[in-house]
């Protein structure tokens, strides 16, 4: 039995991660009766506790477009900010006084990843870290090689069950929900293979630029911020073989087994873009090669995928924002009806929507009107929203988690290494970037990388 964490600390309180995400995620657990215990926000920045409040009032309101003032007071109650360098050995003391209660402390570290091993050393000279927990976020490292010294530096300090490794799409329920679709039901597992599906295609479309963050943009590029992490991290989901138990070691080892298998990404198959305009942006280097998209074919070598190509595709400025699964299923093995006009019949899809209005549609050949027997496809669709109603935030179910020392949606050190694997042959190559506009779903030599792209329900 896990001993709940009795103290939240937020490292880099004042920054964009802390206000979009994980303030709004705080104030949806207190309200849920799942957090009172002190939450300290430690920053360079001259705050006081005052100015901490004022800033959780406004995130929260921002995330919602209401507040209940009874919870929000509650949180603001619990709120205190150390105001320090993460240099200084006395910023550590002062936390440890606070933390003078706390059993089981939990450290956010939501600061940029080069001030990582400094916070953690003055963690551990403090004596915190042998008591507490820590969760990190990607970026783990830049590469293979770097990922190793994190976790040298993280293994340094804190025991391994005892470090929260982000990916945040892990905490989605519509991700989730790809493992419960799987598992769950009889109908689609026996065809969950090569003998039946055709191809795989994961989109994950950003309608928008870099949002005024080019110049930390420019120097990861979206193989290292979207591909690395959020795109492996559903192959696995849809890519896995069953678990062998109903655990949350068997999840996770099924999870990294089916990424061992996954060949590394060649430069051949794959295809960086950039968008036109990117280099004019503040912060970007003028002859920046980062790209800006990818899409890329993945083989796993398995026998259930044998022949099978994931095609996988991310980008900024794309024509909108959608985070999509399509499964292409074979044509029938003997064709007794045609399309309308005579011509084969299109393949049966499932699409998965991942992202904002979340569902499945599915589909199907139907006997089209009339005299002739021709079918057409139709649609079966249902909106997740409409059908099940309010879902968690990711953020506020991963620190939930988290508190409790539940590391089920939490990434394994390998399975970071096994993403980093796979990526590497295909990170900072030398060739030119591709020109693509924006507004357009990336260079033209993306589009010939798969056999027809399916176009995700914007
Ligand atoms: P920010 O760039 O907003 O930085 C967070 C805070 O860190 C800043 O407010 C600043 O606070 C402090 N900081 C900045 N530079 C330094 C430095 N050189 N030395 C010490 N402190 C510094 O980061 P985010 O909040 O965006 O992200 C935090 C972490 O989460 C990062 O590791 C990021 O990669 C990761 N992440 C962020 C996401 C997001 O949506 N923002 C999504 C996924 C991951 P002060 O100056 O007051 O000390």
């Amino acid at each position: 039995m896990h001993v709940r964490s009795d103290a939240v600390v937020l490292f880099g309180v004042t920054g964009d991660l802390v206000s979009k995400k994980l303030f709004p995620a705080l104030y949806e657990l207190t309200r849920r009766n799942r957090l009172d215990v002190p939450v300290i926000g430690v920053a360079r920045s001259p705050w006081d506790d005052q100015q901490l409040v004022t800033t959780a009032r406004k995130s929260v309101f921002e995330a919602n477009d209401e507040i209940d003032d009874e919870t929000f007071d509650a949180l603001a109650g619990n709120l205190s900010m150390i105001s320090g360098d993460y240099a200084d050995p006395v910023t550590y003391q002062r936390l440890a006084e606070r933390l003078r209660g706390a059993e089981r402390p939990i450290f956010y570290l939501a600061i940029p990843p080069a001030v990582f091993g400094s916070v953690v050393e003055g963690l551990a000279a403090a004596g915190l870290a042998e008591r507490g927990r820590v969760i990190v976020e990607k970026p783990f490292g830049r590469d293979l090689e770097s990922s190793h010294e994190l976790d040298r530096t993280l293994r340094a300090a804190f025991d391994p069950e005892r470090v929260f490794r982000i990916d945040h799409y892990l905490g989605k329920e519509a991700v989730e929900g790809l493992y419960a679709f799987r598992f769950a039901n009889r109908l689609f597992e026996p065809l969950w293979n090569s003998e039946h599906i055709d191809n795989i295609q994961v989109t994950l479309a950003e309608g928008f630029g870099t949002q005024g963050r080019a110049g930390f943009y420019d120097t990861v590029g979206a193989t290292r911020d979207v591909l690395q992490n959020h795109i492996l991290q559903v192959v696995a989901l849809i890519g896995m073989e069953p678990p062998v138990a109903d655990t949350t070691d068997a999840f996770r080892e099924a999870e990294v087994a089916v990424l061992r298998q996954i060949e590394p990404l060649s430069p051949e198959s794959t295809v960086r873009g950039q968008y036109v305009g990117y280099r004019d942006e503040p912060g970007v280097r003028p002859d920046s090669n980062t790209e800006t998209f990818v899409a890329t074919r993945l083989t796993v070598n398995s026998r259930r995928w044998a022949g099978v190509p994931f095609y996988l595709r991310t980008g900024k400025s794309l024509p909108g924002t959608a985070t999509e699964v399509v499964v292409e299923f074979k044509q029938p093995q003997r064709s007794l009806v045609r399309a309308e006009g005579g011509a084969a019949v299109t393949a049966n899809l499932l699409r998965f929507r991942l992202g904002r209005g979340d569902g499945i549609t599915m589909s199907i050949q139907a006997k089209s009107p009339g005299a002739e027997v021709a079918s057409r496809p139709v649609d079966l669709s249902v909106d997740f929203g409409a059908a099940l109603g309010h879902r968690q935030e990711a953020y506020e179910r991963l620190l939930d988690d988290a508190m409790d020392g539940h590391h089920l949606r939490f990434a394994r050190e390998e399975t970071i290494q096994q993403e980093w694997r796979i990526v590497e042959p295909i990170l900072d190559l030398a060739a030119p970037v591709q020109p693509y506009d924006k507004g357009s779903w990336g260079p033209a030599d993306a589009d010939a990388l798969a056999d027809g792209w399916h176009t995700p329900q914007l």
